[in-house]
């Protein structure tokens, strides 16, 4: 056994959530070391949509640029067909507006882009590797843990020499996915269903295959058959690389027994050449964690939630699960937070990951057509049932695939770090953003000098913003946060417009950009707020 090494944060698994952790720790100088059982490779696509509020983190990160250039490209559109093949009849259109590209948006200064983990991961290990307070080590796998009153002992073995070593850590983070040995050791119950279904995914390669059909270029293909939705053609990179998921009501469990030729040409209409990638059986679930924090151990990511694809949701869960720890991880290092600041991570995360599987499933369900025996007819009949399903695809399936309220409208409320402010909650929509400062609430995008976003103010410590009459005073606030030693600054916003937008003359934002208080004076007892906000109301 080789001596012990030590950080104040290990991050078990180096897979998007805890590579993006990486990146949050190191942007915030944290030091951290991440272990890896793999080489880092990613040889078969899985998760393909980093919606704006993952693109909000990486542009904190300073990596929004070089995803946006790994994703598809920026005229690719997003559009999502149904269809009986590519070159059958085309039963239903879905168009994003608010995905892709470069263009303005007035809920983000980004958009959500479609960059597969092929893609992604790599520029989030390229960033992580940058940053100096990380350490990243591949071909290392955690075996087990004790905790101590201090801290983590964890025990590592190094996959090329067969090595063991221990790494001692104030706090460990397991990242490590839908079979987390961490979780396993810890015995945390499950809620949720263990299996939705088998589905395969076939990964092959052909050249602008828009060019044999009369689709055109879209991004996600839905396959209708006779015995109702049987499998989904994605676009990965735009270009010559796809994905068939065969996702019926069969059960696949050995690729071997697939005929992939069949399965390709039943899809396009056609036989067409192509080259096979890879070929991947794996397990549809609907699982939470019903617990995300041991002591001074954290669940999070897949290890923590694990979503059906449908809607894009856990990649990007996983990703908001970072946002709202990393910031607490520094704050309790530093010392400036209170002791229940930590717990709050799963009273504010536990509820948004139930939300947003639960949505992935009934999103799944809703995708089951009913079979049709006369959809693949020119007859009356088979126009009738086309449009039938038309119908109900429109309007039942559209929010899998347009859901700006999940990916920027969920608040953290209730919160034992927010302050309510006794106002009604805005009601939650699976599709539309509202822009809101209600307390625990994203705080909204505003373009500002030189082109800027608010949200580029917010990251490091709180962020007091303020609009509208220069009289309010940000003062009590300031004083009573250096008084705890919390970070803090304040601007002022004028105009008009953000005076609206921001609804409360002052508005105090975390570090991961949710509204922490609002008022329309500076309040009566500002300890009180600043000691709520950091975790030590009753302090
Ligand atoms: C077919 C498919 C399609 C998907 N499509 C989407 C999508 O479109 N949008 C979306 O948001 N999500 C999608 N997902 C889900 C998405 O891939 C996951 O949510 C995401 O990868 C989770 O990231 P993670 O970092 O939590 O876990 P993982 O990506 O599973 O990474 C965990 C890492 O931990 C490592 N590890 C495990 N045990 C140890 C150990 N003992 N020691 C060291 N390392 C360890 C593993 O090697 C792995 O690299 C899809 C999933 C599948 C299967």
């Amino acid at each position: 056994m080789q001596q012990s090494k030590s950080a104040p944060v290990l991050i078990v698994g180096g897979g998007p959530v805890g590579l993006g952790l990486a990146c949050d720790l190191g942007w915030r100088g944290v030091e951290c070391i991440l272990v890896e059982q793999t080489d880092g490779e990613i040889s078969h696509p899985r998760a393909n949509v980093e919606n704006a509020r993952t693109m909000e983190m990486c542009r904190r990160w300073g990596i929004a640029e070089a995803v946006k250039k790994a994703a598809t490209p920026a005229d690719y559109p997003h559009t999502v067909v149904y269809v009986t093949s590519m070159r059958g009849y085309e039963i239903a259109r879905i168009d994003r507006p608010t995905h892709g590209g470069n263009a303005a948006s007035p809920a983000s200064p980004e958009r959500t882009q479609r960059c597969n983990q092929l893609w992604f991961d790599p520029v989030l290990k390229q960033r992580a590797a940058s940053l100096q307070s990380v350490t990243l080590r591949y071909r290392t796998r955690l075996e087990g843990f004790t905790e101590t009153a201090e801290g983590v002992v964890a025990t590592m073995v190094d996959l090329m020499s067969g090595e063991r070593e221990t790494i001692e850590a104030r706090y460990m983070v397991a990242c490590c996915g839908g079979r987390s040995p961490v979780r396993g050791q810890l015995g945390v119950p499950l809620e949720g269903e263990l299996s939705l279904g088998y589905p395969i995914n076939i990964f092959f390669k052909t050249p602008e295959l828009w060019t044999r059909h009369d689709k055109g270029k879209t991004a996600m293909n839905f396959l209708v058959g006779p015995e109702g939705l049987w499998g989904n053609l994605t676009a990965l990179d735009g270009r010559e690389l796809w994905r068939l998921t065969l996702q019926g009501t069969t059960t696949y469990r050995d690729p071997s027994t697939v005929d992939v030729a069949r399965e390709i040409s039943r899809a396009i209409g056609c036989e067409i050449p192509f080259e096979l990638m890879s070929c991947q059986s794996w397990v549809r679930r609907d699982m939470v964690a019903s617990k995300f924090r041991y002591g001074r151990v954290f669940l999070a990511g897949d290890a923590a939630h694990q979503h059906s694809p449908a809607g894009g949701f856990g990649l990007n869960t996983g990703m908001g699960d970072v946002f709202d720890l990393g910031w607490k991880l520094e704050a309790t290092l530093a010392g400036w937070a209170g002791s229940s600041l930590l717990d709050s991570y799963e009273i504010e995360r536990l509820p948004v990951a139930r939300r947003n599987v639960g949505e992935a499933t009934a999103s799944f369900r809703r995708q089951a057509l009913q079979g049709t025996h006369a959809i693949l007819e020119a007859s009356a009949e088979g126009a009738m049932e086309r449009a039938q399903i038309k119908d109900y695809v429109i309007a039942e399936t559209t929010r899998q695939f347009v859901s700006d309220g999940i990916a920027l409208g969920y608040a953290y409320a209730p919160s034992p770090i927010v302050c309510a402010d006794g106002t009604e909650a805005p009601v939650f929509d699976v599709q539309r953003y509202t822009p809101t400062t209600y307390p625990g609430a994203r705080a909204p995008h505003a373009v500002i000098d030189g082109g800027r976003s608010t949200l580029d103010l917010f990251g490091r410590g709180f962020v007091l913003i303020k609009t509208g009459s220069a009289l309010v005073d940000t003062k009590p606030l300031l004083a009573a946060a250096r008084q705890r030693g919390v970070p803090m600054t304040a601007y002022h916003l004028p105009g008009l417009e953000i005076a609206e937008l921001y609804q409360r003359p002052l508005v105090l934002v975390r570090p991961d950009g949710h509204v922490a208080w609002r008022g329309e004076t500076a309040p009566a007892d500002p300890l009180a707020i600043i000691d709520r906000i950091r975790g030590a109301a009753g302090a």
